[in-house]
């Protein structure tokens, strides 16, 4: 059973051994703890993770395993199973010659970099898939028939791995950082958080020193 202070216990430890200064996600526990009226003891001031008690441990293991990403062995597995998926709806399309189908597995892509939408969390294993997720169907006079299930089944199947499944005509990569950014609303109160200019999408991330430059640079 997991106490509160065993929890706290192991936010401290980890934050104070893995923050990246002042202004780092990880920093921003310490005001948390005080906050909720924490005081670390001797063992988590001493920075050594062995002096935590077993369930404080469990916790401070999982925050690192987090912090740290797979290891290199998980994302070997992970890519395989990809290509074998991918390689299924491969040998599905010359079977089948089915153009939409080409056009899935032809438009289907990776990215390895995260996203830069406020609100979005990067999925553990890394990977973001964007893709027409969509069974493909025809009309035939006035029936509608499903010609194939495979882009349903893959999005399914990358579900289940851990990678994060998006919709190719939502969301494009900033061309200065490759990370992610939605480009079409999801709500009502969606905004676009990315700049366009000269053909290029920048983020969130990416635009903000370089607004302050061209507003300085203005004045000037
Ligand atoms: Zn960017």
């Amino acid at each position: 059973m997991l106490d509160r202070s065993a929890i706290c216990d192991a936010y401290y430890m980890f934050a104070s051994l893995y923050h990246a200064g002042q202004f780092s996600k990880e920093y921003a526990y310490f005001g948390r703890l005080i906050k909720l009226g924490y005081k670390p003891g001797l063992g988590v001031q001493s920075q050594d993770p062995d002096r935590l008690d077993e369930s404080a441990r469990e916790v401070y293991d999982r925050l690192v395993a987090n912090a740290e990403g797979p290891s290199r062995a998980a994302r070997e597995k992970l890519a395989n199973k990809v290509a074998r998926i991918i390689r299924f709806v491969e040998y599905e399309v010359q079977k089948t010659k089915n153009w939409q189908l080409r056009s899935f597995v032809d438009s289907l892509q990776l990215h390895f970099n995260g996203y830069a939408e406020p609100g979005y969390t990067d999925p553990q294993c890394g990977i973001i898939a964007t893709g027409n997720w969509n069974a493909i169907t025809k009309w035939e006079g006035a029936t509608h028939t499903t010609l194939s299930k495979t882009p349903e089944i893959v999005g399914r199947l990358f579900d289940k791995l851990g990678i994060e499944t998006e919709w190719l005509d939502e969301w494009c990569s900033c061309s200065d950082c490759g990370k992610l950014v939605r480009t079409s609303p999801d709500s009502m109160s969606w905004t676009p958080s990315y700049t366009l200019g000269d053909g290029e999408l920048i983020c969130c991330e990416c635009k903000e020193p370089k607004d302050s430059n061209d507003e300085l640079d203005d004045e000037s």
